[in-house]
Parts: structure tokens; C-alpha cells; sequence
């Protein structure tokens, strides 16, 4: 039997833009309830809007940066609040970079580390903290096929990635017992605002288009199955290419 979504409280994190407003979309489309958050409020106010066109619409916009622990405690808090749960984190917040070590751009990595691994603990630990009072859960987190393989240039956004891989590994032995589920996603090639926010060369964006690459509504879709299998099985990897790409 598949898991029902309908009436599941839910916080997606980067859902101004890309995979994580298609998961928002789909999680929304099933009758979840779902708190959206990211830096830029006039994006979630938009996809908000947007959202409540699907009807009976249960939502929530909690403007943040993952990196901040009182952004990520007000979002969980105001969740809670709200719905009086919390059942589904999707830990998606992230952006890339490339850049051969000795060229590296020193904020940017640190902004992106602290976007995509200390973000990521922040969200987990805020949000995995109410799964656990529920007694069940769904944590869905979003690293890479960067997180798998790393070519030059990918440094810090494949080292974040593989960070990314450990985290969510030590996390699934922590919690499994008390029920909560953790689902590691790594999409190859997506077409969302991520290439231009990592600042890749026109080279670059052609050769991905050559290859089909994956819509984010390829990857919610993939999360979507993931979440409604039933609540015994998890599936904890999931690695997901366009076909072309190598
Ligand atoms: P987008 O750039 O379209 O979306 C990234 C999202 O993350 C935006 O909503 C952005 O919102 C949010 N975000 C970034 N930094 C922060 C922060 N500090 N606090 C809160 N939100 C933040 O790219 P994708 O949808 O492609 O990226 C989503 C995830 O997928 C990332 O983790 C990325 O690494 C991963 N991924 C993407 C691939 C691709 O090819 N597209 C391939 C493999 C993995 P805002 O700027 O408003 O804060």
C-alpha cells in the first residue's frame, strides 16, 4: 500500500526556485501541507499564489536563510504552530561553484559551505528534532551526482556534496529506529536557475543542453514515489541521470 500524502506537514527548503518548488508543487498537488522557505520572499510569495490556484491549498511562506539557526528554528517553530506537526523535511537548499583550488573565490566557498553543509545540519537538526516527537518521518535531502565523483574544478561543491552524502548516512542510522526514514537524492544534470546562480560558462550550459537534461518535475516526481512508499521501507539513495549524460 502506498503511503497517502494528503494531511502530511511539510517544510521544503529552496522553494523559490528549480527542484525545490516542483517538490513543493507535487507535495501540494497531494493535498500536503506545506511550509516553503528561501532568501527571496518575492519568489514564494509568487509560487504561494500560484500554489493556492491548485485549490484547498494548505500553505505556509517562511522567508530564511538555512544558515541561520533562528531563520531554520522560526520555520520549524511556525510550522508546528500552525499544523501542529511536522512529518516531511525536504533539505534541499544549495547552490554550486567551480573553480580550481588555487583560483578559488574564498566568500564563495564560504557561503557555500555554509549554504550546503552547515544549512543542511541547521535543517536537519531543527527538523528532524519534531519528527522524532511525532514518531515517524520522511527526511528528503538533496546532494548530487557531484557527491559521488569529483572532476577538477569541483572542489568545494563536490566536497560539499560528499559531505552532504555522510551527513545524511550518519542521520539514517540515528533515526531509523524511531521511525524516521532518510532518502539521499543525486540528480545529474537539471535545468533550473542552478547553472547561472554557479556562474558556468555558455560551453558549459550548451554542452547540458545537448545532453536532455532532467526538469525539476523529473526529480520531484522520482522524491514523490520515494515518500509514498510504505512507512517500513526506505529508500535511501537515489541517484537519478538524463539518459545522455555520461
Ligand atoms: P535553483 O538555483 O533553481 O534553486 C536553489 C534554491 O536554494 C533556491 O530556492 C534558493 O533560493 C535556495 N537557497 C540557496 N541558498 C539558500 C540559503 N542560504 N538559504 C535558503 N535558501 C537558499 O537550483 P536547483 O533547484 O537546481 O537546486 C536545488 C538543489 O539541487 C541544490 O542543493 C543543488 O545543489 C541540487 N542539485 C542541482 C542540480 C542541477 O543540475 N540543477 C544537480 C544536482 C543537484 P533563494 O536564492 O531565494 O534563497
Amino acid at each position: 500500500p502506498r503511503t497517502d500524502l494528503q494531511g502530511k506537514v511539510a517544510i521544503v527548503t529552496g522553494a523559490s526556485s528549480g527542484i525545490g518548488e516542483a517538490i513543493a508543487e507535487e507535495l501540494v498537488k497531494r493535498n500536503a501541507y506545506v511550509a516553503l522557505t528561501a532568501r527571496r520572499e518575492d519568489r514564494l510569495q509568487e509560487l504561494e499564489q500560484r500554489l493556492r490556484g491548485i485549490g484547498n491549498a494548505e500553505i505556509l511562506t517562511v522567508p530564511g536563510d538555512v544558515s541561520k539557526p533562528e531563520d531554520v528554528q522560526q520555520l520549524v517553530n511556525q510550522t508546528v504552530q500552525r499544523w501542529g506537526k511536522l512529518d516531511i523535511v525536504v533539505a534541499n537548499a544549495g547552490f554550486g561553484y567551480r573553480a580550481h583550488i588555487v583560483d578559488g573565490d574564498i566568500q564563495r566557498w564560504k557561503n557555500l559551505l555554509n549554504t550546503n553543509v552547515y544549512g543542511l545540519l541547521l535543517t536537519l537538526k531543527y527538523g528532524v528534532q519534531k519528527l522524532l516527537e511525532n514518531g515517524s518521518g520522511h527526511v528528503i535531502v538533496t546532494s548530487s551526482i557531484a557527491g559521488r565523483q569529483v572532476t577538477a574544478g569541483g572542489a568545494v561543491y563536490s566536497g560539499s556534496k560528499f559531505a552532504v552524502n555522510a551527513i545524511a548516512e550518519a542521520l539514517r542510522q540515528e533515526v531509523g529506529q524511531q521511525g524516521v526514514r532518510v532518502t539521499t537524492v543525486e540528480p545529474g544534470a537539471v535545468v533550473t536557475e542552478f547553472a547561472e546562480v554557479a556562474g558556468y560558462s555558455s560551453e558549459v550550459i550548451e554542452a547540458i543542453k545537448q545532453m536532455e537534461p532532467l526538469q525539476a518535475s523529473d526529480i520531484a516526481r522520482v522524491i514523490i514515489q520515494a515518500l509514498e512508499q510504505p512507512a517500513h521501507v526506505d529508500i535511501a539513495e537515489l541517484t537519478v541521470y538524463p539518459t545522455k549524460q555520461t
